[in-house]
């Protein structure tokens, strides 16, 4: 028996790229897992296939930038499986630009999503994780969340504010069997450029994603931490494309 077999794990962003290939590989390895984003049709696919494979999930539309329907996943969870081993903090966006084209409402939604989506899973997992004594907090950050590059400035204090809210987590949830894990993937496959509205952040990118990871390497390190066993804390992950 593996340890994952049975757990019950949260996603958010499972509609497409690493929380997709994590709920599929999850669902694979025995987890129950609970998936959410704003795209429900996708959701419904992925569990459908994910219920062809004799896998066990359950889909709730989610925007993680409110606090309510945040809950709501959680409260879902809770009652269906009566307690949540994990929750994966995985939605975020990247409309990249350089500063001076002034996209403010991108940097809005850049901190939205990622940095206030993070803060809301934290706050709606905190109060059950106490409740049970046990829990597991993974964020995804990113390489941008230890380096700046040219039209990333904002995407990366997102992901600077993650590492940081994570770390003080982790030191905060000490003594109360609540593990905290930062997930800091390099360019990896998935549908995250699509959101780049900028054309020299579009250039840019194409360069780096010739070399990009399947977005399968990162479910299996998210896939690594969980099942470590309780008293593990696997605190960092940084995983990138060999160049
Ligand atoms: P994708 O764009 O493929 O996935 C992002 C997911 O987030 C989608 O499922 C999307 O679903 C969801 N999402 C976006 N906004 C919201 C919202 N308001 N509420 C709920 N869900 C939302 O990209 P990735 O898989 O690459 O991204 C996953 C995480 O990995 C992100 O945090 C990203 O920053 C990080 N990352 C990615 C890297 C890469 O190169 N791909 C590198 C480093 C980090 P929907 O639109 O249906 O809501």
């Amino acid at each position: 028996m593996s340890g994952l077999n049975g757990k019950v794990v949260v996603i958010t962003g499972a509609s497409s790229g690493i929380g997709e290939a994590t709920a599929r590989l999850l669902a694979k390895r025995g987890v129950h897992i609970v998936i959410g984003a704003r795209r429900l049709e996708k959701l419904e696919a992925i569990a459908s296939a994910i219920r062809t494979e004799g896998g066990s999930v359950i889909v709730q539309q989610l925007d993680v930038t409110d606090l309510k329907q945040m809950q709501a996943i959680i409260d879902v969870a809770e009652s269906h499986f009566g307690g949540i081993d994990a929750i994966v903090n995985n939605a975020g966006v990247m409309p990249l630009s350089p500063m001076d084209a002034l996209k403010t409402e991108e940097w809005n939604q850049m901190i939205d999503v990622n940095i206030r989506g993070v803060l809301n899973g934290i706050a709606a997992g905190i109060p059950i994780m106490k409740k049970q004594g046990f829990g597991h907090f993974l964020n995804l950050a990113s390489i941008g969340a230890y380096e700046v590059s040219p039209t990333a400035a904002v995407y990366c204090a997102t992901k600077f504010a993650v590492r940081a809210i994570t770390d003080g987590l982790r030191q905060e949830m000490a003594g109360q069997g609540i593990r905290v894990t930062l997930v800091a993937p390099g360019v990896t496959e998935s549908e995250l450029a699509g959101s780049i509205t900028d054309n020299e952040a579009k250039e840019l990118m194409k360069e780096y994603r010739r070399i990009a990871l399947p977005a399968s390497a990162i479910a299996h390190a998210i896939a690594y931490a969980i099942e470590q066993p309780t008293n593990v804390d696997v605190n960092e992950m940084v995983i990138r494309p060999v160049v």
